[in-house]
């Protein structure tokens, strides 16, 4: 497993984990985002992050003759959600969970496809992960290599909480990040790992830059 992750880190890769089929789609967006799509039987599939580039992931739909069924987001930075107004008038909805308390879980079923969510704040107040099969989607919480910055909205003692809890599960899930910093996917044990590397104080200052050029493109 780890090594055909390893061997698939290309860009929008695609995998068969088990019994869905998740497929990464680097889709530009803010800075190297990935927005998701996990495949159940029959085609149907959910999305996770729509973001980006409209056009990669509408190709990736009609190629695979796809029926998403669902959108569902890590966390509410614009980065993670740009789309999901395009693809609800599209009349695909957007799935939210009412989770008050830390690692609060709910699992629900969408197309066929067994989710459970939880609520890991820290990088952002509502930052979720999503668990499929052995799959994790942790948005910003946790990449390859390091973790999100708690400057927009997020705070650092939640966050060094919920990646503790991220060490009670089981390490060989396979870690799907919402931007490729450092690798597009890992076991979860790696990215734990590396999870010391903190933002520096350069990488802070060139995101906040980021930050305010994204912002214009958005006025
Ligand atoms: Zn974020």
């Amino acid at each position: 497993m780890t090594n055909n992750v390893t061997k698939n880190v290309e860009k929008n890769a695609k995998k068969l984990v088990s019994g869905v089929k998740v497929i990464q789609l680097s889709v530009g967006g803010f800075d190297n985002n990935f927005t998701y799509i996990v495949v159940g039987e029959n085609n149907s599939a959910i999305m996770i992050d729509p973001t980006g580039t409209k056009k990669v992931i509408e190709e990736t739909i009609k190629n695979n003759k796809l029926n998403i069924v669902a959108q569902l987001v890590t966390h509410s930075h614009p980065d993670h959600c740009e789309l999901v107004d395009y693809f609800e008038k599209k009349g695909i909805k957007l799935v939210e969970f009412d989770l008050k308390k830390s690692f609060e879980e709910k699992e629900t079923i969408l197309g066929g496809i067994k989710i459970k969510t939880i609520l890991v704040p820290g990088h952002m107040s509502d930052s979720k992960c999503y668990i499929i099969e052995n799959n994790i989607f942790t948005g910003d919480t946790l990449f390859v290599k390091g973790v999100g910055t708690t400057h927009y909205g997020g705070n650092d003692l939640e966050l060094e909480k919920s990646l503790n809890y991220l060490t009670t599960l089981d390490p060989n899930l396979i870690l799907w990040p919402g931007h490729n910093y450092g690798g597009a996917s890992s076991t979860l044990r790696t990215a734990l790992n590396n999870s010391f590397n903190k933002p520096s104080k350069k990488t802070q200052d060139k995101l906040k830059t980021k930050v305010k050029e994204y912002e214009k493109t958005k006025r």
